[in-house]
């Protein structure tokens, strides 16, 4: 790679005591670097008035100045003036200070007495280095940020504006099967339900693509959830057949996050474990184990298993096991169940036996409940 030629460099020192300022700049002439012009500003206030009067690159800092003092001085300055390149020279030595400095956005931290001309020309010339590779890290994260929420609602708009055609060619099948059932004969009626049923299962691939573009995209406020009362929510809405019997192993811990993921997630799970479900008396038990900073929840089931080749496939959107149709499968469902725990900080994965049945867990960082006046509710379920 080309090595970038630094330009001259305009230097503002910002140092009220005048032997030390003396001192920087007859030390900055005699550096390697290529300086423009070298000024000094003896207070905060002052260096601000110079900042607007000329374009400096970097500036020299003393924490300590006449009408600012400590690391207030670098965050006063830093607010006025991010591009700038921040090198903090102090007469403190502190490594604590050192690393305050560099966190609030200093790139480089000196102590005066403790460096040298080549030191001092180094210590400026990485800072700038540094700036620049932070501002150009900077760019790249904005312009990935706003990549990513175009591709998010363009996700969006393209499967809602789908969804408008879609219906209307499901009509236009209708009335020809209802208005000419006479002249398309068996074969023609055939062919006609097999349009309608794609024609549906388009209209479920569409759904997929609108809940899981809405996971991240829609905000909903966070809200403690207790989970042993959101679960008979959830499993009264799958309304499981008599044969299926759900259970809660242990009490479940009460949660921070939005409702609607929550009831998603536990939906997807539950709705999975009762769909692929392959024994006369079927059994779903969910529980919860303490794992550290995490709670580990996870659902287990008696039913059909799955092969351990297809334990990451599953996951991924639109990725099925069996042949799609058979159990009106869109492959949607985990997909949204691993982009819910991920945004959340967690992991989501299974076990599984073929014949014996499946457990997937995930796992929900902890966090400490909230204040009164945080304003947050706590969910009731009933
Ligand atoms: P869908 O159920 O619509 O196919 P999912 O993403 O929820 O989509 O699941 C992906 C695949 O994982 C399913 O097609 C199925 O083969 C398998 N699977 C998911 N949950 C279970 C389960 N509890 N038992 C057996 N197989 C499962």
């Amino acid at each position: 790679m080309k090595d970038h030629v630094m330009k001259p460099l305009a230097i503002l020192i910002l140092e009220d005591e005048i032997v030390n300022s003396k001192l920087l700049q007859g030390m900055l002439e005699k550096t390697f670097l290529s300086i423009s012009r070298s000024d000094v500003a003896k207070s905060l206030s002052c260096a601000f008035e110079m900042m607007d009067m000329f374009n400096y690159d970097v500036v020299l800092l003393d924490l300590n100045l006449p009408d600012s003092k400590g690391l207030e001085t670098l965050i006063t300055f830093g607010d006025k003036h991010p591009d700038v390149v921040k090198v903090v020279v102090t007469g403190e030595y502190d490594d604590q200070l050192g690393i305050q400095t560099l966190a609030h956005g200093a790139q480089e931290y000196l102590i005066k007495g403790k460096y040298d001309v080549y030191t001092l020309g180094k210590s400026i010339q990485y800072a700038v280095e540094r700036k620049r590779t932070l501002d150009k890290q900077a760019n790249l994260l904005e312009e990935l940020e706003n990549v990513n929420d175009e591709l998010k609602d363009f996700a969006y708009i393209i499967s809602h504006d789908l969804k408008a055609p879609l219906r209307g060619i499901s009509t236009l099948a209708n009335w020809i099967s209802e208005d000419c059932g006479d002249k398309l004969g068996e074969e023609g009626k055939e062919q006609m339900n097999l349009l309608l049923t794609r024609v549906e299962r388009m209209h479920d691939l569409i759904e997929g693509v609108l809940s899981y573009s809405r996971v991240g995209r829609i905000k909903e406020d966070l809200v403690e959830i207790n989970l042993n009362k959101l679960l008979p929510e959830v499993i009264d809405m799958i309304a499981p057949p008599e044969s299926i019997s759900v259970s809660l192993d242990n009490e479940l811990p009460v949660i921070t996050a939005e409702k609607t993921r929550i009831l998603q997630l536990f939906q997807n799970l539950i709705s999975n474990a009762v769909k692929y479900m392959d024994k006369p008396q079927g059994k779903i038990q969910i529980g919860c184990d303490d794992d550290g900073e995490f709670w580990k929840l996870k659902v287990a089931d008696n039913g059909s298993g799955i092969d351990k080749k297809h334990f990451e496939k599953i996951f991924k959107i639109f990725q099925t096991v069996s042949a799609s149709d058979s159990y009106n499968s869109t492959g949607v469902g985990l997909s949204v169940v691993k982009k819910i725990v991920e945004m959340y900080g967690g992991n989501v994965w299974v076990e599984s036996e073929v014949g014996s049945g499946s457990t997937f867990f995930f796992t929900f960082r902890k966090i400490e409940r909230i204040s009164e006046d945080a304003q947050l509710k706590t969910i009731t379920a009933y």
